[in-house]
């Protein structure tokens, strides 16, 4: 796509001059960050450091709006009515916890059931499946196909009077899937059951907006979207922001207290007990002024074109298969070198400065399912070329010849 210039993007992020031979092919696990992330973080200890909401002096009442306009960009980014929807927390498996606790938990009864999908991370299972044993509910699984695809068409039969919450991801870490969470959103609503979309690996380069979708919960982490780590978000829809209960207790989110009992402030600020990530929210908003520079949707058809252009060239390196290959598919495939363990795969690629991953990705369960114990995983990014795609199959080529 001729609007997307890897070479320009590439020189915005310092990595690739402190490493001029990196290849990296590990942007479903964190992407890497532009210098203004980074400046941004940097400037806030050296010209702005206090702590938010408690002082009376300018730098603190400074740091403080530079924190609050920051829940503003997220409010606007993702297209939400109202900032008081925004909490932020230390990523996508916190806002997932607190889902599963201070909102399902009281309300979860014994017979109950929640519906997730296979596919899903283990940070969109584990919340669920605690919790259902806790509460004697059960916890119910759409399963995938060997494409890596969702039959949509039977979502609604996992569905009835009984179901809670339908908690999803919008993209597959593991297999690229993209999931059509406007088509699942609607088909729940109908239910009367409330969606958590988990927009880990979509929220950097897809175009989101929860007023369109009407999810009841969105779930992303900065840190896969060029922002720093540490910090996330939880968004809630303005119909469930009174039933969000405290998950954390102590400074920072009370209206009283004495040592016998105390009040708690509304959602958001209910759930941000205790100091927060300041500079990294700052690092956050400057992440959403970087992606708000660039066109999302050619950015989605880039790396979606250098994931196809892989399996392609993936086509001509002998037996190399790929695991699970959804027709709508993302910048992300997982895939297998014959019977060579993905990790001696991955240690080779290491050697030959190519960075990608081998194991479950925390996916265990979807890979039982595919019959396979581990995949390597190849993830892609605007900053990556076709160039290192080329350079990458020249290598397991080299590997498979090594090992035949
Ligand atoms: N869900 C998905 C789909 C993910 O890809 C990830 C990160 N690999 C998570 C949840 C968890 O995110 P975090 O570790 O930042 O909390």
């Amino acid at each position: 796509s001729p609007m997307i210039d890897p070479n320009l993007i590439r020189s915005h992020f310092p990595i690739f001059q402190h490493h001029p031979d990196l290849v990296y092919f590990d942007n479903a696990a964190t992407t890497q960050r532009p210098q203004t992330t980074i400046d941004a973080v940097s400037k806030f200890y050296s010209q702005r450091n206090a702590n938010i909401h408690r002082g009376l002096y300018s730098l603190s009442t400074d740091a403080t709006a530079g924190y609050e306009s920051g829940r503003e960009k997220v409010k606007d980014f993702i297209g939400a009515d109202t900032v008081q929807s925004i909490a932020f927390t230390k990523g996508t498996t916190e806002s997932i916890n607190v889902v599963a606790n201070s909102f399902l938990g009281p309300r979860l009864q014994p017979g109950d059931n929640v519906v997730i999908s296979a596919m899903e991370h283990h940070s969109n299972l584990i919340p669920w499946q605690q919790i259902c044993l806790q509460k004697k509910a059960e916890l119910r699984v759409i399963p995938v196909d060997k494409s890596g695809e969702l039959g949509i068409n039977n979502i609604g039969d996992f569905l009835d009077s009984k179901t809670r919450m339908l908690a999803i991801t919008h993209i597959s870490n593991t297999l690229g899937t993209i999931n059509p969470v406007e088509r699942i959103v609607e088909i729940a609503h109908k239910n009367q059951v409330p969606v958590l979309i988990d927009a880990a690996q979509s929220i950097c380069l897809h175009p989101i907006n929860v007023d369109t979708l009407a999810c009841n919960f969105l779930v992303f982490s900065s840190h896969k979207m060029f922002g720093p780590f540490g910090v996330g978000v939880l968004y809630v829809h303005p119909d469930h922001m009174e039933d969000m209960l405290p998950y954390n207790y102590g400074g920072g989110m009370v209206t009283h207290v004495d040592f016998h009992k105390s009040s708690f402030m509304a959602y958001p600020h209910n759930l941000e007990a205790g100091t927060s990530a300041i500079a990294e929210v700052f690092g956050l908003s400057s992440a959403i002024d970087y992606l708000n520079n660039i066109d999302r949707l050619e950015a989605s058809d880039y790396v979606h074109g250098l994931a196809h252009y892989f399996k392609e060239r993936l086509a001509e390196v002998g037996t190399a298969v790929v695991v699970g290959s959804p027709e709508n598919c993302a910048g992300i495939v997982s895939f297998l070198l014959d019977d060579i363990h993905p990790h001696d795969v991955a240690t080779f690629l290491a050697e030959e400065n190519i960075a990608i991953r081998a194991g479950h990705h925390c996916t265990q369960p979807l890979l039982e399912q595919m019959g396979v114990k581990a995949t390597l995983r190849a993830s892609f990014s605007i900053y990556n070329t076709r160039e290192e795609i080329d350079h990458m199959i020249a290598v397991l080529k080299k590997i498979q010849k090594f090992w035949a």
